[in-house]
């Protein structure tokens, strides 16, 4: 019975516009960058684990010089200074280069002002949630992760190649792509990946002591593995890596920590 009253259970309206500037944001963006919703990252300043509406970073590597964040607020005020500088103080302290202040509502011209260049504030109006459902994404499927949903914004391609039987008398070898999506749980921040060949969804643990790797149904010659990974400057990610047999490994999605 409670289960059933968690799936009926809907988000919230502010949350539903979070995830749809989310949604809006990674179908613009290019592949090499990874969109995080409902991100959470330590403040250089504060030392504070500091809640991201939406996170933008670079996939494939740790640089965050390009940190873009985004603060979604749906409510029918404007944006006025005091929200312009909040979020300044936000940007600050997790290191963003730039930063989207959206809201279906407009801002005021004091705003416009206080925001320079390093913010810039967009009009996202309301009427686009009409057919955005994100309850109707794949559940997240970490054991204990409540209600979370699979936000997917990476599309890695990896290829096999079938040799032919010497036997058959056939020449050519054959490469058979396969299209994967990547992704991570909106509450937790878990890794998915989903295999469209075999259709398996994939959750990978990046605190597995095992440090054994996931494969799907396919059992292709690769297997996913996701860490917690430590730059020179002390910076922290959680990565998720394809990792060949022949020893190749690819990082295809990135979450900061
Ligand atoms: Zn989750
Ligand atoms: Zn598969």
């Amino acid at each position: 019975m409670k289960k059933q009253m968690d799936k009926s259970r809907k988000a919230p309206s502010w949350e539903v516009y979070e995830r749809l500037i989310a949604r809006m944001i990674a179908d613009q963006l290019e592949t090499g960058l990874t969109v995080s919703p409902n991100a959470h990252v330590v403040g250089k300043i504060t030392g504070v684990s500091r809640q991201v509406d939406v996170l933008i970073d670079a996939r494939h590597d740790t640089d965050n010089t390009r940190r873009i964040v985004v603060d979604a607020k749906k409510r029918s005020r404007k944006v006025d200074i005091n929200d312009v500088e909040a979020f300044q103080g936000l940007m600050a302290d997790v290191g963003a280069t730039h930063g989207y202040l959206v809201s279906p509502s407009g801002h005021t011209k004091g705003a416009e002002k206080r925001a320079q260049r390093t913010v810039s504030i967009r009009i996202v109006s309301l009427d686009h949630m009409e057919n955005f459902d994100p309850s109707s994404w794949p559940q997240c499927k970490r054991k204990g992760c409540r209600n979370g949903r699979i936000f997917w914004d990476g599309y890695p391609l990896l290829t096999q190649t079938l040799r032919p039987l010497e036997a058959s008398g056939e020449l050519e070898s054959l490469q058979v792509s396969f299209v994967h999506y990547v992704g991570k749980c909106d509450r937790c921040g878990r890794f998915h990946v989903w295999c469209l060949t075999c259709n398996d969804i994939l959750s990978l643990p990046e605190a597995d002591d095992a440090d054994e790797g996931y494969q799907c149904g396919c059992k292709p010659p690769w297997f996913w593995l996701a860490s917690v990974e430590e730059d020179e400057a002390g910076q922290r990610s959680a990565e998720l890596h394809a990792c060949l047999i022949d020893g190749r490994v690819e990082t295809v999605d990135r979450r900061s920590l």
